[in-house]
This record gives structure tokens, C-alpha cells and sequence, in this order.
């Protein structure tokens, strides 16, 4: 594969859902599974927007220092909702995942090596990505209100990131779906994506567009050889700047690789004032780069799943609200 650099370069569960006891565990499974069996009659007044209040990550006030926004999801839906977005105000829900689908990527030894409690909010997450990605293959676009997990990859986790949602959803998706043959990761989070670089590494049937500030974690410079069309970011890039880049080297992708689903994942924290992601790019300027990704992805006919992914600030969630109601003015969210 030919590679290109460019040099510039609800509120949430409460604590006791990650204590909770086996016994809970059962029952919400069954209230899970009589849940989907209702949804399944009716799929035509749904959205294809993944959510769950499961989501939500709280545990001894340490979710101040977690970099996915812990009612990040919870906050765009309700946003969303009040924008009557939705035609019946119905969504998708994801069941946790189970064992035996993370061991599928997942080695044994990594799997165990992880605290299960503070986890399970991730377990949803990690579900409502999958989740996604088949629907995206049947309504053309699907958003997951979480995920987007790309530091972790399948014997490793890293910057919170505790499971590789984004290669179990690949991988999933080219072993279960007879016309996917290959997938493209656009990964506009500002973090370079090393996990499912990883993962991926000389896999043919998967391009990796990665465009990401070049001097914040995780430098993994491993991992850059991965990267098909790498595109590092110096600290403080502009809206301006940062668009043309996107254009240039989305449009490049497209003409070396032609995917069946691509994986957006939309991380915020490019946001000027971002205390992790450190780029200037305003609330306008993600509406622009969300809405050229969905517009290219409408003209090219290609399912795109969109994973939340990092985004620090409180405004996150709004500028995510905002922006998925902006796809739909432009009509490039049908269903
Ligand atoms: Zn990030």
C-alpha cells in the first residue's frame, strides 16, 4: 500500500454500576435481551444512533481526569432529542459485550490483566461501536454516542482507552458481511490513533487516513508505519489550514483505496482550548470537517460509522450535538 506523509505536519449510571454484582449483571442482561427483542419490531421509527445509559463512566471521582467526557454521550442525545433530529425519538441500544466477542481480538492475558468493575460502561461502548457498524452497512450512516477507543489494540490498552472497538467492529464486519471486503479508518481525533495501527499493520484491506497533532501522546512512532496517509499536525493548527489538509488527504485516500464501511472517528479534542488535544479549530470549523466526511462518503456511496471518540471540554458535547443536526439540515443523514 502506497504511503503519504505530510510533514507540517442521562446522566450516567451511579457507582454502583461498576460494583455491581453478578446477580445485577444476570438481570440486566434479560431486561437487555427483552428489550432488544421489542426493539426488533420496531426498527422503522429508529434512528441510526447508538446510545446507552450505560455509557456513562463515574468512579470515585476520578471520571474528572478521564478523557472521555463521562456524560458526553448522555449530553449529545439530550441535546439531540430536544432538536427533534429523530423522527420518533427512538434509538439503538447496544447489550454489554460479551467475553467470548473481546477474545475474538482480545488476548487472554490482556483481558485479565484489566479491572472489571470501572470497565463495563466501556463493555457498552465497546457494543454500541459494533452495533453501529452493521447498521451503518444497512441505513448508509450510523453514530455511536461513545466509543472510538484507538489507543487500545489487542494485547494493549492505553490512554483510557481499555478496548479496541474499532478493530473488533472491522474485523467483525470483513469476517460476517459477505460485500465488505475492505475499510478505510479516517481518525480525525487529535490524538494519533496507535491502537488499531497495531492492530492493522500490513493489513491490505484496511487504509488508515490519520491526522493528528504530531507533538502530544502517544508519539508511537511504531505504530506511524501503519498509517497510509498520515497527516501530522503541528500544535495550534487553525481551522483553515486544518480543513485544507483534511481535503487534500481524504481525497488522496480515496484515490488509492476504495472501502465498503468507513470508520470515522470524530474526536473533538481538537477544540481550541482542549487541554489534551492543544489545536485551535472552532465549533464551525468540526461541523465543516464532519460535514465534508459524510458528504464525501453520501457522493461515493460508502457506509460510514461515526465513533465520539476523545473531547475534553464541557462544550464538547454541544458542538457534537450541533454539528449532527447540521448533517441532517444537509440532508446527509437519510434513513
Ligand atoms: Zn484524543
Amino acid at each position: 500500500m502506497k504511503r503519504f506523509t505530510e510533514k507540517v505536519h442521562h446522566e450516567q449510571q451511579k457507582e454502583a454500576v461498576w460494583v455491581m454484582r453478578e446477580k445485577d449483571d444476570e438481570q440486566s442482561e434479560q431486561v437487555g435481551k427483552r428489550k432488544s427483542d421489542e426493539e426488533q419490531e420496531d426498527d422503522s421509527l429508529k434512528t441510526p444512533i447508538v446510545y446507552s445509559s450505560r455509557y456513562g463512566v463515574r468512579f470515585c471521582g476520578m471520571e474528572k481526569l478521564h478523557p472521555f467526557d463521562a456524560a458526553k454521550g448522555a449530553h449529545v442525545l439530550k441535546f439531540l432529542l430536544k432538536n427533534e433530529i429523530f423522527r420518533h425519538g427512538r434509538f439503538y441500544e447496544p447489550s454489554e459485550i460479551t467475553k467470548a466477542e473481546l477474545q475474538k481480538v482480545h488476548t487472554r492475558k490482556y483481558l485479565r490483566s484489566l479491572k472489571r468493575g470501572y470497565l463495563r460502561p466501556m463493555r457498552f461502548q465497546t457494543a454500541g461501536s459494533i452495533l453501529a457498524g452493521s447498521l451503518a452497512l444497512r441505513y448508509g450512516w450510523a453514530i455511536n454516542l461513545g466509543g472510538g477507543f484507538h489507543h487500545c489494540c489487542a494485547y494493549k490498552g492505553g490512554g483510557f482507552c481499555p478496548y479496541a472497538d474499532i478493530t473488533l467492529l472491522i474485523n467483525k464486519t470483513l469476517e460476517e458481511e459477505p460485500n465488505v471486503e475492505t475499510a478505510m479508518i479516517v481518525d480525525l481525533d487529535a490524538h494519533q490513533g496507535n491502537g488499531h495501527e497495531r492492530d492493522f499493520y500490513e493489513n491490505e484491506k484496511v487504509f488508515i487516513l490519520d491526522m493528528y497533532n504530531a507533538s502530544i501522546y502517544p508519539r508511537d512512532h511504531e505504530a506511524k508505519l501503519a498509517i497510509s496517509c498520515a497527516v501530522e499536525l503541528k500544535p495550534r493548527t487553525a481551522d483553515e489550514t486544518y480543513l485544507k489538509k483534511l481535503k487534500r488527504s481524504f481525497k488522496y485516500a480515496l484515490s488509492e483505496f476504495r472501502p465498503d464501511l468507513l470508520v470515522y472517528n470524530a474526536g473533538t479534542d481538537i477544540l481550541l482550548g482542549d487541554p489534551l488535544g492543544l489545536l485551535s479549530i472552532t465549533p464551525e470549523g468540526v461541523m465543516e470537517r464532519d460535514q465534508f466526511v459524510f458528504a464525501t462518503c453520501r457522493e461515493e456511496r460508502i457506509p460510514i460509522v461515526m465513533l465520539l471518540s476523545g473531547g475534553y471540554l464541557k462544550s464538547s458535547a454541544k458542538v457534537i450535538a450541533e454539528s449532527i443536526v447540521n448533517l441532517k439540515t444537509k440532508g446527509l443523514l437519510v434513513y
